[in-house]
């Protein structure tokens, strides 16, 4: 198979070549994209951040899904997808996705961040939430001396994605990498109990958990207060964050809207526009061809935050986005509204 996106419509997002295809379980695959040197400094990633895969469909041109990367950091662009039983991009892409297959992907972007590899964190992980968790904890290992304790709930032992790996990490690393496996075939779900114990008996991390939303709850009521607690929930989009914005006409000049002026630095360039005062800033800067990171646009992905160095805005949701980074002066741009007339803002 070579080009599997058939539309003509200029999508957002770059054109990738799958290079390698490796069945993790029996329905888990790492999917590896070919990146080419133009466009390596738009798809580096943080550890724990995902990209955005357009799915071919015969029901509409694709269907737009997040994947988080299992790669660690500079070592290349591996995103692990799990079958979900009558999920449509999932059953597509392992069923499908093999070398030679094109994609439009957009490029890596979430908070779901560690900053710092010599932290000592904990990690707790259900199913196919194990990718951006491997993917810090790769990073970690190799770039790091901070300890990770990695607990890890699968149905059996057949389903535990990235087995053998974990095993050889832990045998590696035995002072600073420990795995706690929990299996449901054998124990039930887990228990805030369980997972407390756990805790309990490791150092003082902060926690990044990523699985099911009722295993995060878990965890949720297992750590809290004690320590801060980071979460990745997957969802399926339930827009198109590939479409491009039909473009604004003329200039940057506001016509009759009432705008705001911002500067925005963005990959090495800074752009100064208009900013009309009931448009979100990632509306406005797709509109003027500029290719703002964004995903699910509804305020969950947290792909689209953006730092206020100057002037104010106002948000309707801000559930993607970690108290301490809104704290910090972050704002989600698929959600910011101008409330004040000069702003400048910096993407990451
Ligand atoms: C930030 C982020 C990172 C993610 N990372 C990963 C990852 O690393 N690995 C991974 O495997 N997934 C990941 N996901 C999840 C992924 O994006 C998809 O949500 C997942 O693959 C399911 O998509 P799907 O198209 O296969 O299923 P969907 O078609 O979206 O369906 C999901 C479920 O809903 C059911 N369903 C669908 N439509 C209906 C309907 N009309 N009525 C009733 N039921 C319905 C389906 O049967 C299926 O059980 C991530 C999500 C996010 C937001």
């Amino acid at each position: 198979m070579s080009d599997s996106t058939t539309h003509d419509l200029v999508l957002l997002g770059s054109k990738l070549e799958v290079a390698a295809v490796c069945r993790e379980t029996a329905d888990a695959v790492s999917i590896t994209f070919e990146v080419p040197s133009d466009l390596h400094a738009a798809f580096d990633h943080r550890a724990g951040q995902f990209i955005t895969v357009a799915v071919p469909s015969e029901r509409v041109p694709h269907v737009a899904r997040c994947y988080s990367l299992s790669s660690p950091p500079g070592r290349g662009t591996t995103i692990t997808v799990k079958r979900i039983e009558g999920g449509y991009a999932s059953e597509w892409l392992t069923r499908n996705a093999e070398q030679g297959v094109w994609l439009q992907v957009l490029p890596p972007s979430g908070s779901f961040t560690v900053p710092d590899p010599g932290a000592d964190v904990l990690l707790a992980a259900a199913g196919s939430g194990i990718t951006p968790v491997m993917s810090i904890l790769r990073w970690m290992m190799e770039s790091g001396d901070g300890r990770v304790a990695l607990f890890y709930a699968n149905r059996d032992r057949e389903s535990t994605i990235f087995a053998a790996e974990l095993e050889r990490m832990a045998r590696e690393h035995p002072d600073r990498f420990s795995v706690f496996h929990w299996f449901e075939e054998e124990r039930g779900l887990p228990s805030a109990e369980a997972i407390s114990q756990w805790a309990d008996e490791l150092h003082e991390g902060d926690v990044w958990t990523c699985g099911p939303a009722p295993f995060m709850d878990v965890v949720a009521a297992a750590v809290i207060p004690n320590r801060h607690l980071h979460r990745e929930e997957y969802r399926s989009l339930t827009n198109d964050p590939f479409e491009p914005e039909p473009p604004v006409s003329g200039t940057d000049t506001p016509g009759d809207e009432d705008a705001a002026n911002v500067e925005v630095e963005l990959d090495g360039k800074t752009h100064r526009l208009a900013w009309p005062r009931k448009k979100n800033l990632v509306e406005v800067l797709l509109e003027h061809g500029i290719e703002a990171p964004h995903a699910c646009r509804e305020g969950w992905c947290g792909s689209c935050t953006v730092h206020v160095d100057k002037g104010e805005v106002t948000m309707a949701a801000t559930e993607g986005l970690d108290p301490d980074d809104q704290s910090d002066g972050y704002v989600l741009g698929c959600q910011a509204l101008p409330t004040t007339d000069d702003l400048k803002v910096t993407f990451d």
